[in-house]
């Protein structure tokens, strides 16, 4: 047999490591910060067109490179970082793979331009899917400018796979809040399209971590502050009544990188033990510093687990030095999500009122277990008189239904002003059907009612807003506000109208119908939250996530005591829904009990 066995061309190994290397525009703006950073510069500029998928530019003011080091720098495994393998455990750069830069010159048009100080001229090279098309000098500043335009443009299946603009910016601004949470001595400037989205001045780290999520950060941040022989543990924790109902703010950052751990997450977790209610996350940036040769941070090709050699102490140290701090910063113990729910007007009455503003669901007349009630009139297994609380009226209604139970049980009983529903400990309505009750969830249907509500008003492009007597100013950070931004129309095809975007405020004159104005904070954080979490797929739409978001922040919780009528209010509009089955999240919205099976509970 001849021999089969080839070496690959390089700009095929390159490209197939850059799957390694670059999964998105993102990764282009993390490698092309750490590499500014690592060359010592005091002003980093990231500019970005459409998500990063037309352009990530980033400019330093670092030490650049001569002519030959820029040539090389897009050689694979061309380094200046490490030399021998000893080094790996010794590192104090960000980068030390050499393969950054080689991967992205495989998988894009990229333009470099560099001088170091002490040039005249710096270099300018150009090349496009690894081969080099031009090279000249040319003046330009000190420092290094990399241009990245058009990445996967010779991988269409990879460029088709990147999602929407507003994901892929939501993870660029990840990258870039990582990265500028890290070096608060580093001035930063993010330009999205041309539009200015950070301009974060060097400072100290409770500047920055201000600077990065709004000025409201400041009142609830809790200071970290403890040296020991094994690590320096600096930063801050949110206050527990600010923790968040999703894993939002947390960040570790050892030796100034950022790395993702649940060891350690669960080590901060475990020191708010009592302080949180269940499942809120603390927000957290912590800040820890351990001897270089105690940590390998080879084990990850995107670098954001490592290993420690003191893991358990670690942790001891981190649930103590947290614990402690929250312990005299004296944060009380309360916390509730739930607070207000009770005092906001129920849902469906509101559209009661205002007919027109329910979007007309048709229905699935297969899917109505009240079908055959509705047609004739309510039957009811046991008598009731009027609605009472009292136990002993239940047994009396149940009495006397025994008495003629096999006669009656299923009749017609027109004449009495019966009840047909019952809230269960503020949890469940029962209601009574023919074959026996239904228990339906309150807070599940009223999300899937909702859900469906908001979908047919985002899609169909009938929002029915309601104009605010005086508009509204609410208070993002500008990442928050750039996310607001992209998804504005969606926005605004769900019924909100905006006045005004500054960089860290947005205006807002009118509201869906069914929001009250006390909750369009709430309920813009929770979609922000949302989108931010949502890992999507290929069905992923704003639509759906937008209409899933609020149907969850807007629905009447558990513990919300309902009215009989907004019981029988809630029972109808779910089994006026498409899919009156299920929550939008996937979870049973009721379940029925029938004769039978209440029967076999006392015959077995
Ligand atoms: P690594 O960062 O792992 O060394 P890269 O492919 O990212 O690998 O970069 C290769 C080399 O190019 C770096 O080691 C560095 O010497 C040089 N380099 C890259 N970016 C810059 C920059 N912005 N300023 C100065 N030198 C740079
Ligand atoms: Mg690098």
């Amino acid at each position: 047999m001849s021999d089969i066995i080839q070496l690959l061309p390089d700009h095929v190994a390159n490209q197939i490591a850059a799957g390694e290397v670059v999964q998105r525009p993102a990764s282009v703006v993390k490698e092309l910060l750490e590499n500014a950073i690592d060359a010592g510069a005091t002003n980093i500029k990231l500019l970005i067109k459409d998500a990063g998928k037309t352009l990530v530019q980033v400019i330093d003011d670092g030490k650049g490179m001569s002519t030959t080091d820029a040539r090389m720098s897009f050689e694979r495994h061309a380094t200046s970082k490490i030399q021998k393998a000893e080094d790996l455990f010794n590192l104090n750069t960000k980068g030390f793979r050499g393969e950054a830069l080689a991967s992205i010159a495989a998988i894009a048009h990229v333009e470099l331009k560099t001088k170091p100080t002490d040039e005249e001229l710096g270099t300018c090279i150009k090349i496009e899917g690894s081969k080099i098309v031009s090279q000249e000098f040319v003046s330009t500043g000190k420092g290094t400018s990399l241009a990245v335009k058009n990445l996967f443009y010779n991988i269409p299946a990879r460029r088709n796979f990147l999602k929407s603009d507003t994901v892929e910016t939501r993870h660029i601004i990840d990258e870039f809040q990582r990265v500028a949470l890290a070096h608060s001595d580093i001035s930063f400037l993010l330009h999205h399209n041309n539009n200015e989205v950070y301009h974060l001045k060097s400072g100290n780290l409770r500047q920055r971590i201000v600077a990065v999520f709004g000025t409201k950060m400041n009142e609830k941040l809790v200071p970290i502050d403890e040296k020991t022989d094994i690590v320096a543990i600096e930063g801050f924790v949110a206050k527990p009544e600010f923790s968040k109902r999703k894993r939002g703010e947390q960040f570790f950052f050892v030796n100034n990188r950022f790395i993702k751990s649940s060891y350690l997450n669960h080590a901060v977790v475990s020191a708010f033990d009592g302080l949180l209610e269940q499942g809120a996350h603390p927000s957290y940036f912590l800040y820890l510093t351990v001897p270089a040769n105690t940590i390998d941070i080879n084990i990850h090709p995107t670098k954001t687990e490592i290993k420690f050699d003191n893991e358990k102490a670690l942790y001891a140290m981190l649930r103590a030095t947290v614990k402690h701090s929250l312990g005299q910063y004296n944060v009380a113990p309360v916390l509730d999500f739930n607070r207000d729910a009770g005092l906001d007007t129920p849902y469906a009455f509101k559209s009661d009122a205002k007919p027109g503003a329910v979007p007309k669901i048709s229905v699935d007349p297969d899917f109505n277990p009240f079908r055959e009630e509705h047609q004739k009139e309510m039957n009811f297994p046991f008598k009731r008189e009027k609605q009472t609380e009292s136990w002993e009226s239940l047994y009396t209604s149940v009495d006397s239904t025994l008495e003629q139970q096999n006669a009656s049980l299923f009749e017609h009983q027109q004449e009495e002003k019966t009840q047909k529903t019952f809230q269960i400990q503020r949890k469940y309505v029962m209601s009574l059907i023919k074959s026996g009750v239904v228990l339906i969830n309150q807070s599940l249907a009223h999300q899937r009612v909702l859900y469906e509500q908001f979908l047919e008003s985002i899609t169909v492009k009938e929002a029915n807003s309601q104009q605010l007597l005086f508009p509204v100013k609410i208070s993002f950070s500008s990442a928050e506000i750039e996310m607001i931004y992209t998804i504005k129309t969606e926005l605004e095809n769900a019924g909100f109208s905006f006045d005004e975007f500054t960089k860290d405020s947005v205006t807002i004159k009118g509201i869906p119908v069914s929001v009250t104005e006390s909750k369009i904070t709430i309920i813009l954080e929770e979609l922000l939250n949302d989108i931010n979490l949502e890992v999507p797929d290929a069905s992923f739409s704003h639509f759906d996530v937008m209409a899933k978001s609020f149907a969850k922040t807007l629905s009447i919780k558990t513990g919300t005591l309902l009215s009989e009528r907004e019981q029988e209010s809630l029972v109808n509009n779910l089994f006026s829904c498409k899919e009156p089955t299920v929550s939008p999240f996937g979870k049973a919205t009721f379940k029925t009990l029938t004769l039978n099976q209440i029967d076999n509970l006392f015959n077995s």
